[in-house]
């Protein structure tokens, strides 16, 4: 059996398959996730006896993901999809990791496809909808790829879009806020997910100034201020945590858009008004940054 390193928090119970190993195209900046794997098919052989071994490796579960980080490119897609679903009655969501611009050029036929196998879900990596920021980073996707995939996925699938605040740096932190709700008003994804720009890589360094704790949080404003269509948004991972040396003080914003927007928004207010007090009172506050940068966190 042989595993995907790599699962979205939501998958937490699924069954994982390794439908491909690494990442076809594996050249953001920002991303360390496959940078040592070299990218390859497995064999449909070896998928299919992983399926047949699932309740050898994990408890009974009623959903199951597809690694590593873009397994629709895989030329048995439709057969594998297919596959677990017979073998494996029980799971009703079959998700997988998807590149927006594989989705962006896959004919409508196979998405149909993929649906009548048992596909459900599909988690993709939009980061931005800033195209200035999506080309410094070489996402190797611009907005209107995005926007494409997502009018076109939407009709079969439902959607996660990942976001990533900070990835212009405070230099673009507006024109990244704005146009990425932009995008997301337009491709209308299910859920939006936040992560917050942890660098883990120095070129990125180079690249881009780091957002300060209240930066982050303003950022993060703007994002939720400029999304206008239902979703589900959340900023469900460290990375988006605020600390003082007591432990985080801020752990993210969750809730269903247009009817806890201001919620969200309140709070995130809130916070800012806590950090000035705190600032003021002597207490240093911490990004996923400083606390990678110290060793105290690992992503
Ligand atoms: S962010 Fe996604 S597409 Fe980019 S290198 Fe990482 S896994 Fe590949």
């Amino acid at each position: 059996m042989d595993f995907p390193p790599f699962r979205p928090p939501s998958e937490a119970f699924s069954y994982l398959i390794r439908v491909v190993r690494g990442c076809n195209w594996n050249k953001c900046l920002f991303c360390s996730m496959y940078k040592t794997i070299k990218f390859e098919q497995r064999q449909k052989e070896e998928i299919l006896r992983d399926i047949d071994e699932i309740p050898k490796y994990f408890p009974r579960s009623r959903s199951a993901f597809l690694g590593d980080s873009n397994p629709l490119i895989h030329k048995d897609i439709v057969e594998i999809v297919r596959y677990l679903k017979n073998k494996r009655p029980e799971v009703e969501r079959i998700t997988a990791y998807a590149r927006i611009k594989t989705i962006a050029n896959m004919p409508e036929e196979k998405l149909e496809n993929l649906k009548s196998a048992g596909l459900t879900r599909l988690h993709m990596g939009l980061e931005s909808g800033d195209d200035e920021v999506l080309s410094l980073v070489q996402k190797g996707i611009n907005a209107e790829d995005a926007i494409k995939a997502g009018k076109k996925a939407g009709k079969y699938f439902e959607l996660t879009y990942y976001v990533i605040t900070g990835l212009g740096g405070s230099e673009r932190s507006e024109r990244h806020a704005v146009n990425t709700a932009k995008v997301i008003n337009e491709a209308k994804p299910t859920f939006v997910r936040v992560r917050n720009l942890t660098i883990t890589n120095p070129v990125m360094e180079n690249l881009i100034k780091p957002l300060k704790a209240e930066e982050q949080l303003e950022e993060l404003r703007k994002l939720i201020e400029g999304i206008k269509v239902e979703t589900y948004f959340t900023t469900d991972h460290v990375s988006n945590y605020l600390f003082t040396e007591q432990g985080a003080f801020f752990t993210g914003v969750h809730g269903r858009i247009p009817e806890e927007k201001d919620e969200m928004l309140q709070l995130i207010d809130d916070t800012l008004e806590t950090i000035k007090a705190l600032k003021k009172s002597g207490v240093r506050i911490f990004t996923s940054n400083d606390l990678f940068r110290l060793g105290l966190i690992t992503l």
